[in-house]
């Protein structure tokens, strides 16, 4: 078997049919022999998808129209692709699809709100993949539409499903290597699983850079390619922060502690399923062919060194803790801290503490924030801001501190080698 190449293009790279034709290109250039493509959802689809799931819930008599107009556009979008005389068998295929959710519509909602997100929302992935393999056979490249939902085993945490990786690796293996064998593309969804009672699961937004590790990994891949509209990783999010630089090459560490203070550029989860088997992942931009894009593997003993990298958590509350007695805080009172943020799933994001005082920042959860809150104070004194940005600067100076601090209220810092974090109110 000639070496494998995992490909995932993204909601923004096939928003509309002229992005499509541009993966196309894509793929005529860059696609090699042994080729897996991983796709999402088309444009804002997955919003588009929750608003409908939530009307539904709501009892709103907009639902359907608003599935209509989904629908809708996957249908002109076909439409300037092909057409249903030449390929009818998608049009079709497309049709059954939403009349899966339209038949879910029809009764009023009896199962509960993230069961049903996960059966409505997965179908933006399913009409993608079916379009986009459409096309590229419609074109003669040759590809094989897989359902990821036959491959990926997961547990029924809906809308954040757990992988079972042993039994997921086995079944991708199982799925993808005969049909790469028989020669073309093998393209199938991101995001989606399956339970063992065939329920369809979701792996947590912007999974399909998760999926798509998963399938590298179990394959065996060369490496992996994602292709996004910036040149690669830069040192920010471009829609927040001024001034910054593209990254040529992130070591895995690196990358995994960007996605944990909150880089979105990719999935948190993405990075481990590569690291374990030293799988490149390329960050490539697919309005510029031509441009280097960004290359994550290998380790900082290579001799890796970055400029300052920048991260921001919005919706934040900011809390001060502390015992009722002003005693000093052990180990116990931690144990019952974190036990509080463990049974509401508040994500804590930074933490820091005195002899008396934990400092905390945790992401606002509405709600839940009325009982955690509640547990919190019958148990400790509590301050809190809320409202606030916690802003991460890793390879920090002392000069980007005071360029992001500049016109912001600073209400607690903290500096550890390498990492700073700042909260500030907004
Ligand atoms: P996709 O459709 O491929 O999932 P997204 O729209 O989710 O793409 O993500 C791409 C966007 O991520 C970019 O347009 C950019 O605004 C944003 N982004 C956030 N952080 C970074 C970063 N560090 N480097 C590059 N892009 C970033
Ligand atoms: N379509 C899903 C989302 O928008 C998954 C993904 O794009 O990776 O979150
Ligand atoms: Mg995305």
């Amino acid at each position: 078997m000639k070496p494998i190449k995992v490909f995932k293009f993204g909601g923004a790279s096939l928003r509309d049919a002229d992005n499509i034709r541009n993966v196309a290109h894509i793929l005529r250039t860059y696609g090699t022999e042994s080729l897996v493509i991983a796709v999402s959802a088309m444009g804002k689809t997955t919003n588009a998808l929750e608003e409908v799931v939530r009307a539904y819930f709501a009892k709103s008599d907009k639902t359907h129209d608003l599935l209509e107009k989904i629908k809708q556009n996957h249908y002109t979008l076909m439409n300037h692709l092909f057409d249903i005389k030449t390929n009818k068998e998608v049009y079709s295929s497309v049709n059954d699809t939403f009349v899966e959710i339209e038949w879910i519509l029809e009764d009023a909602p009896h199962d509960a709100f993230d069961y049903v997100y996960d059966q409505i929302v997965s179908i933006g992935e399913v009409v993608s993949s079916k379009i986009v393999a459409g096309y590229l056979n419609h074109i003669g490249l040759k590809t094989t539409w897989l359902d990821a939902r036959d491959m990926v085993l997961t547990d029924d945490t809906w809308r954040e499903a757990i992988v079972q990786r042993k039994q997921t690796e086995q079944q991708i293996r199982a799925k993808m290597l005969p049909a790469l064998e028989k020669g073309g593309f093998v393209l199938t969804q991101g995001f989606l699983g399956s339970t063992k009672d065939n329920n369809t699961t979701t792996l947590g937004r912007e999974g399909t850079d998760y999926s798509a590790a998963l399938y590298a990994n179990a394959v065996d891949a060369q490496g992996m390619y994602i292709w996004k509209d910036v040149q690669g990783v830069l040192t920010g999010d471009p829609r927040i922060f001024k001034n910054l630089v593209k990254l040529d090459k992130i070591s895995y560490s690196e990358a995994i502690e960007m996605t944990y203070y909150g880089a979105t550029v990719v999935h948190p989860r993405t990075i481990a399923p590569l690291m374990q088997k030293n799988i490149p992942l390329h960050v490539r931009s697919f309005l510029d062919l031509n441009a280097a894009g960004t290359v994550i593997g290998g380790a900082d003993s290579e001799g890796l060194t970055y400029p300052p990298i920048l991260m921001t958590e919005r919706n934040q509350i900011f809390l001060k803790v502390w015992n009722q007695d002003l005693t000093f805080l052990v180990e116990s009172h931690i144990r019952d801290l974190f036990d509080i943020f463990a049974k509401y799933s508040i994500f804590v994001n930074l933490l820091q503490n005195s002899g008396l005082y934990f400092f905390l920042s945790i992401t606002n959860k509405p709600e839940a924030m009325a009982a955690v809150l509640k547990a919190l104070s019958d148990n400790f004194n509590v301050e809190r801001v809320d409202g606030c940005d916690l802003i991460t600067i890793r390879h920090y100076n002392d000069a980007k501190i005071k360029e992001l601090q500049m016109g912001k209220q600073l209400i607690f810092e903290k500096r550890i080698p390498q990492t700073y974090q700042m909260v500030v109110s907004v």
